[in-house]
């Protein structure tokens, strides 16, 4: 066994955060990797690490995840979420859940319990609650009240229905999606998001976040990278395995500036990533207004609500 030292990353969305919520927010992500660092420091693995991280953001109404969970068009909430595991490539996750309390948890059922990689709709929500998964009612008034006012802006612009162009006219809506990324002290990466998608969204669209290589990617040999922000973009570009395999010859940090530079130039604003190589170096680049994010290793603690910002 390597003795590495360990590293977990996490981000609680990007987007257009209001002031009012930074805190709020800072303090979810802070809680989140203190939990995932401290299972590090006992030695277990980098995906009992990004769970637990994941859990705890899906258990804070202040996130895109779980509880807390945006509405689509009709107000109604569809969860998705994966975890990866990058010494066995072997990943699950979960799409258009209404009732699971963790998404993240039905997801690593799906990788560990399953041979799919991908298990969707009523079948998804019977799987995690055959396998003894809490119900949960994700709905919060915030986002009820959100859901009302989009409702009446998409009226006023006289859009009948989302579309990609109303997803990046909401754009401000657009935040706190959660992801987390972790090397573990035997040198392990392990990849895991969480989110209710982007608001407004059609009934039975399905992001980013539960797609191994668009939402998330880990692979011992390169790295790990966990993407936020416009789903459709990331599924574009394959946006994760893309900075992945940068991760080949490049550093955490400068594989997710390359890969947000290609994003902004090939498909325009909307997108945030981590990146975490398998050296432990890490960072977060963003082309949106903000992506709130934290790190734990022996040395550093970090929470902000930017990374670095690559608009061009
Ligand atoms: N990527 C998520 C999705 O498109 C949303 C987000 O990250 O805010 O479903």
């Amino acid at each position: 066994m390597t003795s590495q030292n360990p590293v977990i990353v996490l981000h609680g969305g990007a987007g257009n955060w209001p002031t009012r919520l930074h805190e709020s927010a800072l303090n979810g992500v802070r809680k989140a990797a203190n939990l995932g660092f401290k299972i590090l420091l006992e030695e277990r693995s980098a995906l009992d690490a990004v769970e637990a991280a994941v859990v705890s953001m899906e258990d804070n109404p202040i996130f895109n995840a779980g509880i807390g969970s945006t509405l689509n068009l009709l107000g109604e909430i569809e969860t998705d979420a994966a975890i990866m595991d990058g010494r066995t490539l072997r990943g699950g996750g979960v799409a258009l859940l209404r009732n699971i309390r963790n998404p993240i948890k039905a997801a690593r059922i799906v990788m560990e319990q399953t041979d799919h990689v991908l298990i969707a709709g009523i079948a998804a929500e019977r799987l995690a609650l055959e396998s003894g998964l809490d119900k949960g009612n994700l709905s919060v008034l915030r986002r009820v009240q959100a859901w009302k006012e989009g409702l009446k802006q998409l009226k006023s612009k006289q859009m009948k229905r989302s579309s990609n162009k109303t997803i990046e006219i909401f754009l401000g809506r657009l935040s706190d999606t959660v992801g987390a990324l972790a090397l573990d002290a035997g040198g392990n990466l392990a990849a895991a998001d969480s989110t209710g998608g982007v608001s407004l969204k059609l009934p039975g669209r399905i992001g980013d976040s539960p797609i191994l290589g668009s939402g998330l990617y880990a692979d011992n040999q390169s790295g790990a990278a966990t993407a936020t922000g416009i789903g459709e973009q990331a599924m574009r570009l394959v946006i994760c395995k893309t900075a992945c395999d940068l991760m080949r010859q490049e550093t955490g940090p400068s594989a997710a500036t390359d890969t947000i530079r290609l994003a902004t130039k090939k498909v325009g604003i909307g997108l945030g990533i981590l990146t975490l190589d398998r050296r432990g170096r890490f960072a977060a680049a963003h082309n949106t207004r903000h992506l709130c994010w934290a790190a734990r290793t022996r040395l550093t603690s970090v929470e902000k609500m930017w990374g670095t910002r690559v608009s061009k």
